[in-house]
């Protein structure tokens, strides 16, 4: 059996996010994961400028702000009751100047 320093239970974000941590830090990692399908549900379609600016820190700056992705200035809250009135009890929340969100286009 192989040796490793740092065991990650769990390969979702946080655990993904650790695992190439760890890595690139020179640390010896092995990740598990119990689920061996995909999810049913889609995850991660949309990205904070947070997560945005952390992914990047991790190398996949490429990836997530590629030409598969697109770039968000704002976050717009529409009222569901207010349906099919899209600018009834509409709220926007525009990020500070140099951050932006990324939603995945599918
Ligand atoms: C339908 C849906 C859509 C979402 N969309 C977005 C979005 O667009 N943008 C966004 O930022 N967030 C989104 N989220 C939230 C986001 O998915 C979570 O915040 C994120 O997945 C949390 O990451 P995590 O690594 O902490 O946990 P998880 O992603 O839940 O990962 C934990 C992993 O650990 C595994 N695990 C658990 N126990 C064990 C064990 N004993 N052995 C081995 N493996 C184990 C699980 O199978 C799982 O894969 C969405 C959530 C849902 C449900």
């Amino acid at each position: 059996m192989k040796e490793v320093d740092v065991l990650v239970v769990g390969a979702g974000v946080a655990g993904c996010a650790l695992a190439v941590g760890l890595l690139d830090a020179g640390l010896r990692v092995l990740l598990v994961e119990k689920e061996t399908a995909p999810r049913e549900h889609f995850r991660g379609e949309y990205l904070q400028p947070a997560a945005v600016a952390g992914l990047r820190a991790l190398g996949f700056g490429a990836v997530v702000e590629g030409a598969e992705t697109q770039r968000l200035d704002e976050l717009v809250f529409l009222d569901i009751q207010a349906w099919p009135d899209r600018l009834a009890g509409r709220t926007t929340i525009r990020y500070p100047a140099g951050q932006a969100a990324r939603s995945l286009s599918h």
